[in-house]
């Protein structure tokens, strides 16, 4: 037993499972292998859902293995646990401009969606570049907005944003 093992004892469930699902055969290597795909939120009258570690979720955060192709459905306390790899930064920022669009987005998530095409050169150097900044200018903050929105867009489909 390794010790990243030791020190989640109560994960035993959900690591077997992302284990079982993985190319690696270790905690830190196969989280590594894992992105997240969407994120989505239970409506009234929707059946149960449930995280792999056995607990009743709202919130779906669906992961995917880009080696093994294998999908998954986590909720938001246990996507914590894939800390060593970008999905938990991901799934922080992507909830945040989810609530308040304004909010900037992570490196990875940028990078991702520049190679994925869902943004231009410019838009992602802009944004690298005003990503820190906690006062934006009106016009950078409606392009970051703008940005946020194509991101979110592709990344939760099923996210309306106002
Ligand atoms: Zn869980």
């Amino acid at each position: 037993m390794n010790t990243t093992l030791q020190a989640l004892p109560s994960a035993f469930p959900l690591i077997n499972s992302i284990l079982e699902m993985s190319k690696a055969d270790s905690w830190v290597e196969a989280v590594k292998e894992w992105d997240l795909s969407d994120i989505t939120v239970l409506k009234p009258g929707d059946e149960d859902a449930f995280c792999l570690c056995g607990h009743n979720i709202r919130e779906l955060c669906h992961i995917e293995n880009s080696g093994t192709g294998n999908q998954a459905i986590v909720g938001n306390c246990c996507i914590k646990k894939f800390l060593s790899s970008e999905v938990a930064t991901s799934a922080r920022r992507v909830n945040a401009i989810k609530k308040e669009i304004g909010k900037a987005l992570d490196e990875g998530t940028i990078a991702r969606a520049l190679e994925a095409g869902w943004i231009s050169d410019w838009e992602a150097a802009f944004y690298t570049s005003t990503q820190k900044k906690r006062k934006l200018s009106t016009k950078q903050f409606n392009i970051r907005t703008r940005i946020n929105r194509a991101v979110l867009l592709h990344l939760c489909p099923s996210h309306q944003t106002k």
